[in-house]
């Protein structure tokens, strides 16, 4: 009952009406997954893979708890936000008590994507400028408003160009951007300011040119740039430039909300700030589309004057808001912060260990349940090692584990596994990443390596005919 058709049917009728730009997963040998409990997937076989990276099925697969109150709520009634209903008041509530004063009003969609393109449109509102700063490798959603602010996505061939109302600042990466340890400072504050000064600069430059500036938009941890770890003190910096310049902060938490991060709800706390506008949305809904925006009285009065009546059909429909609320409940009563923040610690400690052992490993970060493994073929010009990073990848799905990797050179492996992991499930990824990586070292004879891969840089997606995609095969294994 779990497959209406074998897997060569569902490739063959996927080519044939999906759209080629569609991301699909090793894309020459994609994986069928018919079932998912906890940090575990099955494929059509039965075959069990530990997934390391689905941030969206944030308190398990098909937690029983989160099902059964979809299910419920499924079968009394799902209707839009024009009635009054108490999931949809009760989740607002329990999101705000959440969130630092005076972050306190909500709006509820149904993806990041839409959370971001409605937070711009209140800055837009509030702030009546235009002016937006990303950072760069930024991604913010797939609406056309979001690939306009998401260099990730932006002057790439054949794609969008970057509109002159944006302005990318470098991302405050400190180990192979543009000012990093030790080369530029070994002081983690003075890099903060040297990459918060970057927004400074191009704040003024806003200003002087068209009297103020709309927004300043951020992960608060990067993750689509490779996992990025800002330096303490960046975004308190930043926020203080980008309001001096009269424009607001949003954070996007799309991908690093929800406890992740282990020591808080938000990863926004970690740089003790307080942004004028939250997004929320992938492990909001453990897999049911549900997203979110928080934003201070002030703002949303803005909103609310111009006399535009906002409606969204889905966004905090009943049956939305009884998965969130669940989500919250397990979230609670696993206690699965303090859960991230001890098996986030002693994944981090493992793979600095492998660093000591490994050449190949450059950087170890993270924070939580975020961690990154940044590998480079030389470990004093820092060249990343891409196609390493790509084979690692393909070999772990070999031992049933499933790594993505990220970063503007696609070399950073990237955890951020569901928030069930265990201690057992981190031992298991780097006992099984210290083996592969030394097939590579060449002290363990190589195993199913297909050499090309070390020459033949990015790709999970040879068999595809579309040449854009061909030309973006590095952007193509990211952004999940
Ligand atoms: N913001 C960030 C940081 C994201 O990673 C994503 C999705 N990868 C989005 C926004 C967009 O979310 P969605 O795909 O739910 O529209």
């Amino acid at each position: 009952y779990l497959q209406s058709m074998p897997k060569s049917e569902t490739i063959k009728l996927r080519e044939k009406h999906l759209g080629a730009a569609c991301q699909l997963f090793f894309r020459s040998s994609p994986l069928k997954i018919v079932r998912g409990i906890a940090q575990y997937m099955y494929d059509e076989t039965g075959e069990r893979y530990l997934d390391c990276i689905n941030n969206v099925a944030h308190v398990g697969h098909c937690h029983p708890h989160v099902v059964e109150a979809g299910r419920n709520q499924m079968s009394l009634i799902s209707t839009n936000n024009r009635y009054l209903h108490d999931e949809l008041v009760i989740l607002a509530e329990r999101l705000v008590k959440t969130m630092p004063e005076p972050l306190s009003v909500c709006f509820f969609v149904n993806s990041g994507s839409e959370a971001n393109d409605l937070a711009l449109r209140l800055a837009r509102v509030h702030t009546k400028k235009k002016d937006v700063i990303t950072l760069d490798h930024a991604y913010h959603g797939h609406l056309t408003s979001m690939i306009d602010v998401s260099p990730y996505k932006l002057n790439l061939p054949g794609g969008p160009e970057k509109p002159e109302w944006v302005h990318v600042a470098p991302v405050p990466d400190t180990y192979r951007g543009k000012y990093t340890y030790p080369k530029h400072s070994q002081s983690e504050e003075e890099l903060g300011k040297m990459y918060a000064d970057e927004v400074g600069r191009i704040c003024k430059y806003i200003s002087d040119k068209n009297g103020g500036v709309c927004a300043f938009i951020a992960e608060s941890l990067q993750s689509c740039g490779g996992q990025i770890i800002p330096p303490d003190g960046y975004l308190k910096r930043v926020f203080e430039y980008v309001r001096e310049a009269d424009g607001v902060c949003i954070a996007d938490e799309v991908q690093v909300g929800f406890g992740r991060v282990g020591t808080h709800m938000w990863a926004f706390e970690t740089q003790d700030v307080v942004p004028d506008i939250v997004t929320m949305g992938k492990p909001m809904g453990n897999g049911h589309p549900v997203a979110a925006v928080i934003t201070t009285p002030e703002i949303a009065k803005s909103f609310a004057d111009t006399g535009v009546e906002y409606f969204n059909t889905y966004g905090g429909n009943p049956v939305s808001c009884a998965i969130a609320n669940a989500v919250l409940d397990v979230i609670e009563e696993e206690r699965l912060l303090e859960r991230a923040q001890r098996v986030g610690n002693h994944l981090l400690t493992r793979c600095e260990k492998l660093k000591h052992k490994h050449r190949l490993i450059g950087d170890v970060r993270g924070r939580g349940l975020f961690v990154g493994v940044e590998l480079v073929t030389d470990r004093e010009t820092r060249t990343p090692a891409t196609a390493e990073a790509k084979h690692i990848v393909n070999r772990m799905r070999e031992e049933k584990i499933l790594i993505s990797r990220d970063g503007p050179d696609s070399n950073v492996l990237k955890f951020k596994p569901p928030m069930v992991f265990s201690t057992q499930d981190a031992d298991r990824l780097v006992d099984t990443l210290d083996r592969v990586m030394a097939e590579l070292d060449g002290s363990i004879p190589l195993r199913n390596i297909k050499l090309e891969v070390l020459v033949t840089p990015l790709d999970e997606t040879t068999s595809t005919t579309d040449s854009m995609l061909q030309s973006n095969m590095a952007q193509s294994v990211k952004a999940m």
